[in-house]
């Protein structure tokens, strides 16, 4: 489904009651297979050969290199990701100091013939940092590595509204940036009180409409659905506002609640959240709206307007999925610096350290502090293009898959196309021949036909590690 000419999308009539059947605990697949299944087997040493053997390679790949910053001021509480909360300036500029180490390291390994098309700083906030403290890291990413400086170039950086103004956003573009992704969750103020996130509406949504006429190529907004208090009514208000100031990407994320893993969460009372029918209205009441204002959804949980290399991406075929979610450029080894950081050069993953001192202890003595990771086998590497496809495109090509990997599509995936039936019979996906086509609900619900295909999982046996579907 190419976007409406009119500008307005068709939006598919969506059962609620077969959302709620299929609304189990899955992977996101921002990998295959995921980080639960990475071993203390990859090591430093492991990592660094790897590298080597990619620098070897007949046409080495380009690169895209993520950048952990994670430091916060104060804890939202619905967060899951690998943060530190403090205030204490001294604390964050020891760890940038072994960042910059890291970044040189790591970039002594790799060819500089060898490009970073893709940069992303992600938190934490990054721009909990001083803009001194930013410009010093970018010259220090250019000091170790190539950067492509041309305008296909994608350099990302997250936004907290709240360390923000208009000085920085002149001074982020200074920098290099050309794509800028704002926290916002969501616009009302009890919201904003119960997940511990106050933001004045009226100076986030001034700010996010100024990158936009900056000069960014591209601005995502991130919305949250299912936080306590959230009620369609107030959900929709900001669905609203967004939609008023046309951002170029939405990001709508579902809150999963997982308390026993993230201790911020126990803040939250399971009383005060929305109950799996209101999460359903929340999501598609949000869905619906973006679709008739001219959206086209992208993968699992990105929404797009007309314009956005996303799209783009989507139509031409180089949507891929990472760590960091959609990107545009496929096919590039990724590098990721900082804790808790996760690197992919082939067929390796390679995780860095969770833990702050082990990680400054670590680049002190002149290691990178790699501890887990994962070494693809072959039957991985074919089911990872399978599930990466299912999660960035409308459609599977068995025979593709055939070619690329020399295998009988039918024959490899009997078990997984017989637990398609399923999915069919309930208008998630249609089968012809060797070609599976996600219907509708299927694109809402891919995670769930991603699953299908993954070795490791049985749907009969949900586990409770992954966030629900909705
Ligand atoms: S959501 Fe972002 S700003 Fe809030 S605590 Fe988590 S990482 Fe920090």
């Amino acid at each position: 489904m190419g976007p409406c000419p009119h500008g307005a999308q068709r939006s598919p009539v969506i059962d609620p009651a077969l959302l709620r059947r299929y609304d189990a605990p899955v992977p996101r697949y921002t990998s295959y297979p995921t980080a639960r299944h990475f071993q203390n087997a990859v090591t430093e040493s492991v990592f660094r050969a790897s590298i080597a053997s990619s620098n070897e390679d007949l046409i080495p790949s380009d690169l895209s290199l993520y950048v952990h910053l994670p430091f916060c001021r104060r804890p939202c509480f619905y967060c899951g990701c690998t943060r530190i909360v403090t205030r204490d300036a001294s604390r964050a500029s020891r760890y940038l100091e072994q960042l910059h180490q890291e970044i040189a390291l790591q970039g002594a390994e790799i060819d500089r013939d060898r490009v970073v098309r893709q940069l992303h700083l992600g938190g934490g906030t990054p721009t909990y940092f001083t803009d001194a403290e930013l410009a010093s890291l970018m010259d220090a990413i250019r000091k170790a590595f190539t950067l492509d400086e041309g305008v296909d170039r994608e350099f990302g950086i997250e936004v907290d509204p709240r360390t923000l103004d208009t000085a920085r956003l002149h001074h982020l573009l200074s920098l290099g940036f050309n794509r800028v992704s704002f926290g916002i969750q969501d616009l009302d103020f009890k919201v904003q009180q119960a997940i511990n996130r106050v933001q004045d509406p009226r100076y986030t949504l001034t700010l996010v409409e100024q990158a936009q006429g900056l000069g960014f190529a591209s601005v995502n907004v991130d919305l949250l659905y299912g936080l306590p208090g959230q009620s369609p009514e107030c959900f929709m208000a900001t669905v609203e506002a967004i939609l008023g100031i046309r951002p170029g990407r939405i990001a709508l994320y579902g809150y999963a609640h997982l308390p026993q893993q993230f201790r911020y969460q126990r803040q939250i009372p399971a009383s005060s959240l929305p109950d799996a029918e209101a999460r359903i209205r929340l999501f598609l009441g949000a869905y619906e709206r973006f679709m008739a204002a001219g959206y086209h959804p992208i993968g699992l949980d990105h929404f797009a307007r007309e314009g956005d290399r996303l799209l783009d991406a989507l139509q031409d075929g180089s949507l891929q999925r990472n760590f960091q979610g959609y990107s545009t450029h496929a096919g590039l080894d990724s590098l990721a610096v900082g804790i808790s950081a996760i690197s992919r050069i082939g067929t390796l993953y390679a995780q860095n350290t969770k833990d702050e001192e082990d990680y400054l202890t670590s680049l002190r003595a002149g290691h990178l502090p790699i501890r887990v990771g994962y070494h693809l086998n072959p039957d991985d590497v074919i089911r990872a293009d399978v599930i990466e496809r299912i999660m960035c495109h409308e459609e599977l090509d068995g025979n593709a898959v055939e070619k690329r990997h020399r295998i009988c599509f039918p024959e490899y995936f009997a078990s997984s196309l017989e637990r398609l039936e399923e999915l069919e019979r309930d208008e998630l996906v249609e089968r012809s021949g060797n070609r599976v086509v996600l219907r509708p609900l299927g694109k809402i619900l891919r995670r769930i036909v991603a699953a299908r295909f993954d070795a490791y999982l049985q749907p009969e046996n949900p586990d409770g590690h992954y966030s629900r579907m909705i």
